[in-house]
């Protein structure tokens, strides 16, 4: 750990080959005018930049008649053809590289949680702006060089791990490099070492926490925050979190696409993700027609990168839902927050017609639950008779596995009947076993949907 008089990382940036030195602070404070001014300078230069290197790119402006010129405003970039999730496959593995292999250091790619991996490169500046994003978050929640973080996102291709890695160690923190898995000896590690700080998925934090308790350690680590990302997670499963770790629970979201975790963080407010807007421009669509909805709607989640160099991204179609918060936060930042993501388009069920998101089951199940069930759940959708058939499997506690007076019946019945009021469809639910249900050491896996198998 390294002891330094200032009290703010000085950040220094290369982009479009000028040399930058910040102060984080300045850029996250930075007055909306200045910092839109900074947006279009290096959208401007983004894009041009991209036009020149990536075909694909290319090819589509050309086929709009556009010019890089003709972006002269941020409003301008509405006219720019989207990409896609899709582009990644047809041009894998690196079609959609705007540096030469020999100006790669990294690569990364997709866990893989819909369909075909994709692959996604960076240059050292960009592994640079990558870690000061996330550390930026890190610095905003209190971590400081004092802190010992385990790692606990799974290392190697999957971005989780390395990301938050390169992030903690800029701060100056020690970092457990754990990886997922293997739980008992990572609760060993957190107790012997006195981990302050936890970076995990929000699943793999709830299985953490249901082991710290059963081993009966609770009372021994030294967890004061987590960092939990990845996947769509509720407030009740952060409740639930902080309780059974004692900790204080915070969201980062990120993609591989655009860059990885820390794209967006919550700040010490928690009132939604700063989404660091000097190096990531966000926008929302109506996912069906593609424009730009008003201030304040629910749509899908659009990133141009700014400051990108191995694998820009343009109008990058995210899928997730989400809304954009404008007011001015607490904490005195200015960049926008992003709210907790309802889940990605392509996660969204339709049963029986009608939208189903697995977050609305969870938030359902954990506010009517009174202690009598677990956050541990699986949805199963199939088709009978023409007909979809829809499941909720929900692992009752230990506490009710052990009584004998209470009826299970009658809370699968409490809980059908909140879910039909919340979804507007009937689900039949069943309570099972505790420990039943697999656990996750990242992405849990909610959804079995059998009705493609057929
Ligand atoms: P994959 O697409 O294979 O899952 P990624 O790790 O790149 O690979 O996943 C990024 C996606 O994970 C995001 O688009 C979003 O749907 C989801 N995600 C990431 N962070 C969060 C978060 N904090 N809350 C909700 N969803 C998240
Ligand atoms: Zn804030």
């Amino acid at each position: 750990m390294i002891f330094t008089l200032i009290p703010l990382p000085v950040l220094i940036l290369y982009h479009g080959g000028e040399r930058m030195s910040y102060l984080s602070k300045d850029l996250e404070t930075m007055p909306r005018d200045e910092l839109k001014a900074l947006q279009l300078k290096r959208l401007k230069e983004q894009i041009a930049r991209t036009y020149e290197r990536v075909e694909c790119f290319r090819k589509r402006m050309d086929e709009k008649g556009l010019k890089p010129e003709d972006i002269q405003t941020l409003e301008d970039l509405a006219k720019v053809p989207f990409s896609y999730k899709k582009d990644l496959r047809d041009y894998y593995p690196f079609g959609l590289f705007a540096e030469p292999l020999k100006n790669v250091v990294r690569f990364h790619a997709s866990s893989g949680t819909t369909g075909k991996r994709i692959v996604v490169g960076y240059t050292r500046n960009d592994l640079e702006t990558w870690a000061e994003c996330a550390a930026r978050m890190m610095s905003a929640i209190g971590i400081t060089d004092e802190d010992i973080i385990q790692v606990s996102y799974g290392y190697g291709l999957f971005t989780g791990g390395f990301g938050v890695h390169s992030a903690a160690e800029k701060l100056g923190c020690a970092v457990i490099p754990m990886s997922s898995g293997n739980t008992k000896l990572q609760i060993q590690n957190m107790v012997d070492f006195g981990a302050t700080v936890l970076c995990c998925t929000p699943s793999y934090a709830m299985h953490l926490g249901e082991e710290v308790n059963h081993m009966g350690v609770k009372d021994q680590i030294k967890l004061k925050c987590g960092i939990f990302g990845a996947e769509p997670w509720t407030e009740s499963m952060r409740r639930e979190i902080e309780k059974s770790l004692g900790l204080k629970a915070y969201d980062i979201y990120g993609l591989t696409e655009v860059i990885g975790p820390g794209v967006a963080c919550e700040c010490s407010e928690k009132a939604g993700m700063h989404i660091w807007e000097d190096h990531f421009l966000p926008e929302i669509i109506d996912p069906d027609t593609g424009e730009v909805l008003p201030e304040g709607s629910t749509g899908e989640l659009v990133f141009t990168s700014l400051t990108k160099e191995a694998f820009p991204v343009i109008r990058y179609r995210t899928r997730d839902i989400c809304r954009l918060e404008y007011q001015p936060c607490k904490c005195g930042r200015t960049h926008l927050r992003m709210c907790k993501p309802q889940g990605r388009s392509d996660d969204m069920l339709i049963v029986r017609g009608v939208n189903v998101f697995p977050s609305q089951i969870e938030e359902v199940l954990l506010k009517t639950s009174g202690g009598d069930i677990t956050p541990n759940y699986q949805i199963i959708v199939d088709r009978v008779n023409n007909t979809d058939t829809f499941d909720v499997n929900v692992e009752m506690s230990e506490s009710l596995f052990e009584d004998e007076v209470r009826s299970i019946e009658s809370i699968e019945k409490r809980i059908t009947s909140e879910l039909r009021s919340t979804l507007g469809i009937g689900a039949k639910v069943h309570l099972v076993n505790p420990k039943s249900i697999e656990r996750s050491e990242g992405k849990a896996k909610r959804v079995i949907d059998k009705r493609n198998l057929h």
